[in-house]
């Protein structure tokens, strides 16, 4: 008997039970299934993953789960779907992350942008809707998530968003000139350092605030995740305690520091604004309901 399926040149693949795997309802379906032990999110993994192959919507593969892929996109979404099996995060595969309203480039050197972060952009477009002018400092932007968002949404706002990775600002221009954003200037150097005699508004840091040592730095997609842009000394304190301490050089008389943080350090942030003379304090959690955000003002500042 010839056991050679007809369609043998186009070498499709098989599913565990022998079918072949050809369509993007059967691609999807298969992926999910092998995703299931390796991913948190294997549906939307998997969608991700061939919306990145095909470079189409997700409304495409809703409407046209009987489209057929070619033997090219089967092996492409095949590699990828390695890379995800081995743990590596679907934005480092696709290069790509949502944050806010864009569409951000993303790379091994630059943490992904997470949602959390988005109620710092929230605070500070509420904060200050009434300020037409408003000149910000974003120390360690990565890949420029936060400054892009905030300048994409104000463009009288001035942004200067440094970063002491130059791989790590190589991103964030590519995100910045995707955007046409012209109201940010990018600066490479490590938090204060290149900003010396210069004062702003409003001083703003999604800092590393990882302890060097917590065990989630073993799991999941932050494994992958540039170390400098996670972890700040054994309580994971130091670049924050670093920003509060200078900030008030850098900043205008009744000016504001605003950083994230982990959601176990809420009380230590607090107490550390409160030593550097910050004295109205406001706090906010994240949309999970986490301690994630404290901002300062320093009105005692001649
Ligand atoms: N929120 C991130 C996490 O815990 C950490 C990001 C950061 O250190 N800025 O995974």
């Amino acid at each position: 008997m010839n056991t050679r399926p007809s369609s043998w040149h186009r070498l499709p693949s098989n599913n565990q039970r022998g079918s072949p795997v050809t369509t993007i309802r059967q691609v999807l379906n298969d992926a999910r299934q092998q995703l299931q032990p390796a991913s948190p999110s294997p549906s939307v993994d998997a969608s991700a993953l061939l919306r990145y192959v095909l470079d189409c919507s997700a409304s495409h593969l809703i409407a046209w789960p009987d489209e057929e892929l070619s033997s090219e996109q089967l092996s492409l979404f095949s590699d990828v779907l390695q890379q995800r099996l081995q743990g590596k995060p679907v934005a480092y595969i696709t290069g790509e992350k949502e944050f806010w309203s864009l569409s951000l480039k993303v790379n091994s050197d630059v943490l992904i942008p997470r949602p959390e972060t988005e109620t710092l952009v929230e605070f500070v477009l509420d904060h200050f809707s009434d300020r037409e002018q408003l000149s910000i400092a974003d120390l360690g932007t990565g890949s420029g998530a936060i400054a892009c968002a905030l300048a994409s949404e104000r463009p009288q706002w001035h942004i200067t968003a440094t970063d002491a990775s130059a791989a790590a600002l190589a991103i964030a221009r590519i995100n910045v000139s995707s955007y046409r954003l012209e109201n940010i200037e990018l600066v490479h150097g490590r938090w204060f350092e290149p900003l010396e005699g210069r004062n702003f508004d409003l001083i703003i840091s999604n800092p590393p605030y990882v302890a060097s040592n917590d065990p989630h730095l073993d799991q999941g997609d932050i494994r992958f995740e540039p170390e400098a842009a996670l972890t700040s000394g054994a309580s994971g304190l130091d670049a924050i305690s670093h920003l509060a301490e200078l900030a008030s050089d850098f900043l205008k008389t009744d000016g504001w520091l605003v950083v994230e943080h982990g959601y176990d350090q809420q009380q230590a942030v607090h107490a550390c604004f409160e030593y550097n003379g910050f004295d109205e304090i406001i706090q906010l959690n994240d949309l999970a309901g986490q301690p994630r955000l404290t901002a300062g003002q320093n009105t005692s500042k001649a």
